[in-house]
């Protein structure tokens, strides 16, 4: 690969040259959702980013072998050790198979997913169809010293593990400031320390999700299934792991010693995350009242939403911020990318229809080496984005007859709008989402062009008729020079 794409590393802090183990083949591993409830703003940010990447490395040329999880069993309310599985608390809340509540919520994450234009991963495991590979690691954990059994739980010696390595390398967190800050265990705990983390958990007799293993029947932990899974896939080295920002601490720093323990080594080169996103400022959560479902954004269902905003003005607000960034939610900042993006998919639409000429009268510059400078700089949309803007700003002046373009400038310009706009950024227009709204394009098309024809045979009647209705009915039509545009 000549481009050199520079992405920044959680665990080293600055942005390194991203220089694959076995090129051209890159493996990215993603943290995926636990699937207990619908799919909400931060699933979106979190697989928007993701997919960003894993478009922008193919565009480099890379062949990605991308492995996203599904998590579906021992994630437990909290998101600590000890309490209820979150799905199991579902399923008993809604007397349902703890099998049904994860393939509900799987498949509503997969239909907002494929709405948002996210590609799907080359493999999705599920924690519950790897038990016996966790299992297996767990040995591995306990043969190099680093486990404890306790009560029929295995639990990861965090302060044995410290004495030899850097826990907290990742979080930036000092074990003993964690010490500090934690409560004192009164003896009464499985756990000999409270950093501790569990492998294993021992079911309670009312738990209902259960394996056998060599030291009881119970469970996995929750931070168990990315080191199993991330390893069987992507090798005992892969290249990328992500995830949001609010899984670094405990879940990614507890991976990174667990195949520290179990391997010797580390299993990942660069720990990617996208940062969070804040609603009017605050953080978004449930317990906040202030968690909008996907859902409720798509038919605008929720209080603090003013109107409905389509999948793709969605994912078009989350590039507009560089995924490092916090992103704020607003209806401000929402229509003004509902703006944006119409007025960028309609500079798309016109470019088709631009007829070239002899001479340029535009520069079109070096739009292209911009945006890829911007995407090999970690990433950075926003900044790609911007570039096309000036290149719609041109488009749009071409289109109303102010400027010309030759063939070659205009083929250009296309080549740059359909790599940049359609592959890496994976922005469209909605209507090409189903037939149906396509055989709509066509029918308004058609009419339009009886109107056409109407008008050449001095049929004014006819001519007008068409004109008055499709405006009533809210068309904005526009005659121009080879014919018309229209839009609603
Ligand atoms: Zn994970």
């Amino acid at each position: 690969m000549e481009k050199k794409l520079f992405i920044y590393n959680t665990l080293s802090r600055k942005k390194e040259e991203f220089v694959p183990l076995n090129a051209p083949h890159v493996g990215l591993y993603v943290c995926g959702p636990t699937v207990y409830g619908d799919p909400h703003l931060g699933h979106a940010r979190s697989a928007i980013t993701f997919d960003i990447l894993f478009r922008f490395l193919l565009n480099l040329g890379y062949k990605v072998r991308y492995v996203r999880n599904i998590t579906d069993v021992g994630h437990l309310v909290n998101d600590a050790d000890e309490g209820e599985d979150k799905i199991a608390k579902k399923a008993r809340v809604e007397q349902l198979e703890p099998m049904e509540v994860a393939q509900y919520y799987a498949n509503r994450y997969h239909k907002a997913m494929e709405t948002l234009n996210v590609l799907s991963p080359s493999i999705e495991p599920r924690a519950s169809g790897h038990i016996i590979e966790q299992i297996e690691l767990i040995k591995k954990i306990f043969d190099a010293g680093f486990a404890y059994q306790s009560g029929g739980s295995v639990y990861f010696d965090v302060e044995k593990y410290n004495k030899s390595n850097n826990y907290g390398a990742l979080s930036g967190r000092n074990i003993d400031e964690i010490l500090e800050n934690t409560r004192e265990l009164d003896g009464q705990d499985e756990k000999r320390r409270s950093v501790d983390f569990a492998l294993w958990k021992k079911a309670a007799p009312e738990h209902i999700m259960h394996w056998n293993s060599p030291w009881s029947e119970g469970f996995p932990g929750w931070h168990l299934e990315c080191s199993a899974m991330g390893t069987k896939y992507l090798g005992e080295t892969f290249d990328i792991h992500g995830g949001g920002m609010d899984l670094i601490f405990p879940h990614h720093e507890c991976e990174i010693a667990q195949s520290q323990a179990a391997l010797g080594h580390q299993s990942v080169r660069y720990w990617m995350h996208n940062n969070m996103i804040t609603i009017n400022g605050q953080k978004m959560g449930k317990s906040l009242g202030n968690s909008i479902l996907l859902d409720e954004f798509f038919n605008g269902n929720h209080p603090l939403l003013a109107q409905a905003y389509s999948p793709m003005v969605i994912r078009f607000f989350i590039l507009q911020a560089h995924y490092r960034s916090t992103l704020d939610f607003s209806n401000e900042a929402l229509l003004a990318s509902e703006k944006g993006l119409d007025r960028l998919l309609e500079a798309y639409a016109r470019l088709q229809k631009i007829e070239a000429a002899d001479v340029s009268t535009v520069k079109i510059g070096n739009i292209r080496e911009k945006c890829e400078e911007a995407m090999l700089d970690d990433l950075n949309t926003p900044i790609a984005i911007s570039q096309l803007f000036e290149a719609t700003r041109i488009i749009n002046l071409i289109a109303d007859g102010k400027e010309k373009i030759t063939a070659d400038d205009l083929s250009e310009l296309k080549s740059v709008f359909k790599i940049f706009v359609e592959d890496i950024l994976g922005l469209k227009t909605e209507s090409q989402n189903s037939t149906k709204s396509e055989a709509y394009n066509q029918a308004i098309d058609l009419l339009l062009n009886i109107r056409l024809e109407a008008k050449r045979n001095k049929d004014w009647a006819t001519s007008d008729r068409i004109r008055n209705s499709l405006t009533e009915l809210g068309f904005e039509i526009k005659d121009s020079k080879d014919g018309f545009e229209w839009k609603l």
